[in-house]
């Protein structure tokens, strides 16, 4: 595919940003765009997704209680690829994007990646709907460092032991319960009401006031995706999409920019800016 900024997708675009004014502008990211740092979609069609197999039966809570080891082992070999990757372009023009945008209205950005590159690129206005790689918690209910408001940094548990010989005994503990620690994601049989962290009130709230919804590299398969289209379909408010792949519109009203969000981002705004 042409890195070749297309002039007619980027005229219409900085349109359709300028056209927000004091109103909210809001963006939902997916998988796609963190493509370019070498992240492997959560279950897209390049051949190197490697999650694309049985994930919604091992990212799931239940999965984690039958075999904690195997839940482990294979978050660790995705999270190892996550956590080493650096923002790309994408990441740094969505926050350009965001302080063109709150000197004149709102903005949020809602992701459905559990990486880390919106906040090491800058993102202030941030939702990290799914939760985080970079952080582990307690599943045992009620206990300080789990749901709904606890979580530990990953950083401060050595998992060198575990890999070496993945045991149960050499997974991390809690250190106040001394259950073994958990992903802070949300896994596919659990809700997003379950962690502050997932900030479910404020996504809802951006569903219902955004005036114009922009997508970056989303599929369109889990929820939080239905929920914007709904609200922004009801609402009539313009919904964009960048997508590189030819998949074609999943929908009336939702109008595709076949384009690598890392290559029209950035051009997008440079015309902001000038
Ligand atoms: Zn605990």
């Amino acid at each position: 595919m042409s890195q070749a900024v297309d002039a007619g997708q980027v005229g219409h675009l900085v349109k359709a940003l300028r056209q927000v004014g004091e109103g909210h502008l809001v963006v939902i990211t997916g998988a796609g765009i963190s493509l370019a740092s070498g992240i492997a979609t959560f279950r897209g069609t390049d051949p190197d997704a490697i999650w694309q197999k049985d994930v919604t039966e091992l990212g799931t809570f239940r999965y984690f209680q039958h075999d904690p080891v195997g839940s482990w082992r294979w978050y660790l070999s995705r999270f190892s690829q996550v956590l080493g990757a650096q923002p790309n372009a994408a990441h740094r023009a969505l926050v350009d994007l965001e302080r063109w945008q709150l000197q004149r209205g709102r903005f949020t950005l809602i992701t459905q990646n559990v990486d880390t590159l919106h906040e090491d690129a800058g993102q202030q206005e941030l939702v990290k709907v799914h939760g985080s790689a970079n952080r582990i918690r307690c599943p045992r209910e009620g206990c300080a460092n789990g749901a709904p408001e606890g979580s530990l940094p990953r950083s401060d548990f050595d998992v060198e032991a575990f890999l070496a010989r993945p045991e149960t005994e050499r997974l991390p503990h809690c250190p106040l319960c001394g259950d073994i620690l958990r992903q802070h994601v949300l896994w596919f049989d659990e809700y997003y009401g379950e962690h502050r962290d997932y900030q479910w009130p404020r996504v809802q709230e951006a569903a219902w006031s955004a005036d114009l919804m922009l997508f970056v590299g989303t599929s369109f398969s889990v929820g939080v995706t239905d929920l914007f289209l709904r609200q922004g379909l009801g609402r009539g408010i313009a919904l964009l999409s960048i997508d590189p792949s030819d998949a074609a519109a999943p929908m009336a009203g939702l109008e595709v920019l076949n384009a690598k969000a890392e290559v029209l981002l950035p051009a997008v705004g440079r015309h902001l800016q000038g």
